[in-house]
């Protein structure tokens, strides 16, 4: 799991935009602004939340097979945030959404796919936020089991989806990459892929920050963590790490 590295005013976007699938809301948007003194910037973004489930439970089918690089169900779901990356209207950067690169040999295999796209801001449109999640998880254990990983990074990987919709008709101010990272699994090798990527293609500084949706399906509270580890004192350490600040 890549632990999260986020700025809390993006954050706050995308955690009401989650915590608005809980309800009963099913598509459209309503933003409320700052107030007078400029401190509150709450949004309100219903997603589809029946797409979301339904992406969940295809990523984590049997036809999936636990999703390892190589393999036909890690290709199904290949196609799937294709189809839903292609379908969102974001662009690409540098001409094509998916970005290539060579990870470790998984028995042979050594084919990495990112899939990257973004929206152009309004305001800022030099200025860059990244939102990751991974795609891939470890596959099949023997003939009959395999890693369903429907919370890691199903989860994650059909809210970027759904976000990126959600971009794709409501431009933000900033500019917003989504990117569905590939083998995470194996070394973090996707995101490491991108960092690259990004530093060629945008430049050093041209990204603000990164926020990673890993593991968000699952909360005896329904609540979502946020975890940031620049900040000494509110933050914690590992996946559930995250301190009473960033819930
Ligand atoms: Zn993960």
């Amino acid at each position: 799991m890549i632990k999260p590295i986020l700025k809390v005013t993006l954050a706050a976007v995308l955690f009401a935009g989650f915590v608005s699938c809980k309800e009963s809301q099913k598509t459209g948007a309503n933003k409320e602004n700052s107030n007078a003194a400029g401190q509150t910037a709450t949004a309100t973004v219903a997603l589809d939340k029946e797409q979301i489930i339904s992406d969940i439970q295809f990523l984590s089918s049997k036809e999936c097979e636990g999703r390892r690089p190589g393999s036909k169900g890690h290709q199904l779901a290949l196609d799937l945030v294709l189809s839903r990356m292609r379908a969102s209207g974001l662009d690409s950067i540098g001409g094509s959404i998916i970005q290539n690169f060579t990870g470790r040999s998984l028995n042979g295999y050594t084919e990495g796919r990112n899939v990257v796209a973004f929206a152009k801001g309004k305001k800022y449109p030099d200025q860059y936020m990244v939102l990751t999640a991974h795609y891939d998880h470890v596959g099949k254990r023997g003939d009959t089991a395999w890693f369903a990983g429907a919370d890691d990074n199903a989860s994650g990987s059909a809210a970027a989806m759904a976000i990126a919709g959600y971009l794709g008709k409501n431009q933000p101010d900033y500019s917003i990459i989504v990117a569905l990272l590939d083998r995470e699994e194996t070394g973090l090798e996707g995101a490491y892929a991108l960092v690259e990527y990004l530093k060629k293609t945008l430049g050093e500084s041209a990204v603000r920050f990164n926020l990673n949706l890993d593991m968000i399906g699952r909360n005896d509270k329904n609540e979502l963590y946020v975890w940031n580890p620049s900040s000494s004192g509110t933050g914690g350490s590992g996946e559930n790490g995250a301190g009473e600040n960033n819930r």
